[in-house]
Parts: C-alpha cells; structure tokens; sequence
C-alpha cells in the first residue's frame, strides 16, 4: 500500500508569528507542501524544510487565487498522493476559516487529518488593542459574528433583534464594509448608542492600527480614518477598557520598520529584539559569509599553534571558521593550551565559550584599537588573527607598532549576496530605520543599491540610521548618509538600546 497522506489544518494565529502554537510548528517543519492563504503570516514560511512546496491560495475578497472547491481537492489531491499537507490558515481554522468544509472534503475522500487550533483574531486583536472580551462586571458573554452580510438584507441569517442584547461582548469579523449597517441595526435593536466601539486592523502585527468611539460615531470616525479590512470590531463596555489598558502600540520601537543588513546566520538575534519591542524586522543579509579562497594559511597556523602566545578573534565567524578547521585537523580544545585567547566583544567571547574557551581578554570598548592598547606588553609576542578577508588592518599595524610578530590568516571571506533590483527599491522603500552592524553592511547596501541603479542615500533619505559603533558609523557618513544613533555600547543590545531610547525620545 502506498504511504498514507496526512493533512493537517493549522491555525497560524492571527499575525504575531508568534502565536504560532507549538504543535501547529511542529507539524509545519515536517511538512512536504505547505497550502497557505494571504491571512497567515508568510513569516511562518521559513520553518517549513527549504525543500517543502510552498503553495499560495490566495483569498482575498474578491481576488480568490484558487476557489474553495479547488482548494478542498488539492488538500485531498495531496493527501491521497502521500504527502505531509500542512493546511495553514489565519487565526483559528474552525473560525470563519472555512476549515470545517476543507475538513468535510477530507474526511469524504477518507484522507487521514488532524485539526491544530490557533489563536483567533477575535479573541487575539481585542486583546493586542487592550480589550479584555470578558471582565467581571462588564461582560459575562461574548459572541464572535460575521460582518460579511448585509444585515438590510431579507434572508440574512442572524437574528439582529437577540444579539444586539443578548450578548454583553459582539465581535466581528469581516465587518469593515458593512459597518454602516452594522451599527444601525444593533441601535435600531436596542443596543445604547453610547456603547463603546474599537475596530482592530492587521491585529497583534507591527501595523496594528485601531479606530475607538461609540456605536453613535464610530462608522465616520472609521470613514474618516480610511480604515480597511482586515479588522475586527468590538462592540460593548469592554471596548472602553482599551483607554486603560492599551499596551501594544505603546512599546518603544512600535510601527517601526527596521532594517537588518546582517547575514542571515546572524540577522534573527537582531530581528527577535526588534520585534519584542514592537518594531516589524525587515532581513535584508548584506553578507554572504563563504570559506577562504585557500584553506591552508589557517591550516598551517592551526598545525603551528603551538609557536603562538595570543589568539585574538574579531568575530563570531572568525571563531567558528577558526574551530571548524581545528576540528577538520582532528584537533580539540587542547591544542590551544598555554595560549592566550582575545575577543573583541561579548559575543565574540560568547562563542568561544560554547567551544568551552575563555577569553583571557576581552577589551571594554569593542573597536580593534582597544584591543590592541588592552593586550598589554606585545613586544616580541607572536599573535595569530583570524578573521575576514576584508578585515581592517588596524588591530595588526598596532599590534606590529608594539613590536608584536603578528599573523594575519582569512579565516572566512565575506560576499555580497545577489539581490532582485525590484525588490531591493520596494524594500528600501518601507524602511522608517536601517540597521548597521559593521562597515561591510553599510558598504555592501550601498553596492547592491548602486548595482540595482538605486542610490541609498535618496533610498534611505526618510529612515533613521543606526549604527552599532563609531567605525560602521564613520563608515557610514564616508558614504554620505546621517548617522542619528550610534551604540553606547557595541554590542546588538547596545545598538537596541540606544534606537529605542532614540524613538523614545522623538515620540515625545
Ligand atoms: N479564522 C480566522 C478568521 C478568518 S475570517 C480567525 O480565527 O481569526 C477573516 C477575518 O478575520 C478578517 O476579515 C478580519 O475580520 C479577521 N482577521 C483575521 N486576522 C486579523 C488580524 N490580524 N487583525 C484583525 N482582523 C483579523
């Protein structure tokens, strides 16, 4: 008998990549197709294997990529032919989400299936807008309705006259259209209208807009404001709760959108910062980090360490490529015995210690040059470097100024990745601030701009730009662009602090 296929109905939550829940990951990084519609976050997307098929469906009012019958008979298509089918849709799949017909199809065509809850943005959005949808004293029930029918119309199919009163808490969902009608049938049914009202746009996403009043204004104020789908409303006394409770749009680095040049590897401890403070982390890796043209100068220094009295590592890659050729050699930990270890900052000297290394010295300030003062008597000492190809030279000359025999060896080489000219300009374009965690970062956007015909100081003329210390700064200005924040301290969280602090104070 041929594999059994299994499709699993994800809920992908409501926009927050992570409210994602553990098994809905789980199933998606085991996924071979992954079928998926414009209300899931595409963030989640790169969870799933490189090799799994990634399908849009589409699904958007009136611009439907597949319809709901072509959608149900792929599911079954792929689960009859074998495959792991992950099924990934906004919110929770069973509200609104049609999940319960792609499930009917399923259980029809006799394709095994699971349903994996999600987190709804009717109960998400409210929450991420301060709106608790139940509190003591003010709403012991709440209801989850669709907006998407002209309640005017005859055979509609809610009883307007029961739930305008019936239910402490309404919210619906795909009600930005109808609004108007909305609102005048819950008055004309006897809902007060002072009743407090809060519409959520793109809910728990770094976009997050909000529009609040009463059912008396709320239809202009959200006219006026232009507000569009997707959005959730709230409609009774919790809505008020908002003015105390908002929180979300209060984080420092909220509505932000934030650029971060650095490689792929090393972009996501940026970027998950960046987004616990509210900002949206736009990855765009301005280095490829690629193996030395030649191996065998590190090689070499690897077979000789024994003829070195410091290491001195500037970079986490220069660590790693450093250890990975050690470990190449047959060689461990060892063989670094009775030598002195520097790095230039924390994270370097973090990494050394995953291999179980302790730097002997890691300078106060994170620049080469306070290595070099920081390594004490240098004179007639052998020093090994290895680091980027593109390194600066500075660390070295003042190193051999001290009298030290210094070898310099390319640990790695840093490459500028390929980019789409369209892409970069649209990318560039939404950016409110640009990242730069080293010189080579400003230096190659600047490059790939220039080689997509763009120049990146008109691209970038709106954004703030951030730097995380004096040389990616200077590096920066050479270049012509405004520097507005430069790191305290030279280290990620350093360049965080001082952005947030930075946006803190412009808010003001
Ligand atoms: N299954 C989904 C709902 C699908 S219906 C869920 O459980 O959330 C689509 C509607 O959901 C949209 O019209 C909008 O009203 C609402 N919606 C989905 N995601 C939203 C978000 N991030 N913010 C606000 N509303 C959202």
């Amino acid at each position: 008998m041929a594999a059994r296929g299994f499709v699993s109905l994800i809920g992908a939550g409501p926009g927050d990549p992570g409210l994602l829940t553990l098994h809905g990951m789980e199933a998606l990084t085991a996924a071979d197709v992954v079928v998926y519609d414009y209300l899931a976050n595409p963030v989640l997307l790169a969870h799933a294997r490189p090799e799994a098929e990634r399908l849009y469906v589409g699904k958007k009012a009136g611009n439907h990529t597949l319809s709901q019958d072509e959608i149900n008979a792929l599911l079954v298509e792929r689960g009859l032919a074998g495959q792991r089918v992950v099924r990934l849709k906004g919110g929770d799949p069973f509200v609104f989400g049609r999940g319960g017909e792609e499930a009917l199809a399923l259980a029809k065509a006799g394709v095994l299936f699971e349903v994996v809850p999600g987190v709804t943005s009717a109960v998400a959005a409210p929450a991420y807008a301060g709106i608790p949808v139940t509190h003591r004293g003010l709403a012991s029930s709440f209801a989850v309705i669709t907006g998407h029918e002209d309640p005017t119309k005859e055979e509609t199919a809610l009883d307007w006259s029961r739930l305008a009163t019936g239910v402490d808490t309404l919210v619906f969902l795909m009600g930005v259209g109808n609004l108007p009608q909305i609102v005048e049938q819950l008055i004309a049914h006897g809902r007060p209208p002072d009743t407090p009202a809060v519409l959520v746009r793109w809910g728990t996403l770094p976009g997050q807009q909000t529009v609040s009043g009463t059912l008396a204004n709320i239809a202009e104020r959200v006219r006026v404001a232009g507000l569009r789908p997707p959005a959730v409303t709230i409609v009774g006394p919790v809505a008020g709760l908002r003015d105390h409770l908002h929180w979300f749009e209060d984080r420092p680095l909220f509505g932000q959108r934030v650029l971060v040049t650095r490689t792929r590897q090393q972009a996501s401890a940026l970027s998950t910062r960046l987004r616990s403070l509210g900002a949206e982390a736009i990855e765009l890796p301005t280095i490829r980090v690629a193996p030395p043209d030649d191996w065998a100068p590190l090689d070499s220094a690897i077979t000789g360490l024994s003829n070195y009295d410091w290491i001195v590592f500037t970079s986490v890659n220069g660590v790693d490529h450093f250890w990975a050729r050690l470990s190449a050699a047959g060689l461990d930990a060892r063989a670094l015995h009775g030598l002195r270890l520097a790095a230039i900052g924390p994270a370097t000297a973090a990494e050394l210690q995953a291999y179980g290394l302790r730097a002997d010295y890691v300078p106060g300030e994170y620049v080469a040059e306070a290595v070099a003062s920081g390594l004490g008597e240098v004179r007639g000492l052998r020093v090994l470097l290895p680091r980027a190809d593109i390194a600066r030279p500075a660390l070295a000359d003042l190193l051999r100024e001290g009298g030290a025999k210094v070898v310099e060896v390319d640990a790695y080489r840093t490459l500028q990745p390929e980019t789409d000219p369209d892409e970069l300009r649209d990318l560039l374009a939404r950016v409110t601030v640009a990242t730069f965690t080293s010189s080579s970062t400003v230096r190659n956007l600047a490059a790939m701009a220039a080689s997509a015909g763009l120049d990146l100081l008109q691209a970038l003329q709106h954004a703030t730009v951030a730097c995380i210390g004096p040389i990616t700064a200077e590096t920066a200005r050479e270049l012509g662009l405004v520097v507005n924040v430069v790191a305290e301290e030279y280290t990620i969280q350093g360049l965080v602090a001082a952005l947030s602090s930075y946006c803190a104070k412009r808010k003001t």
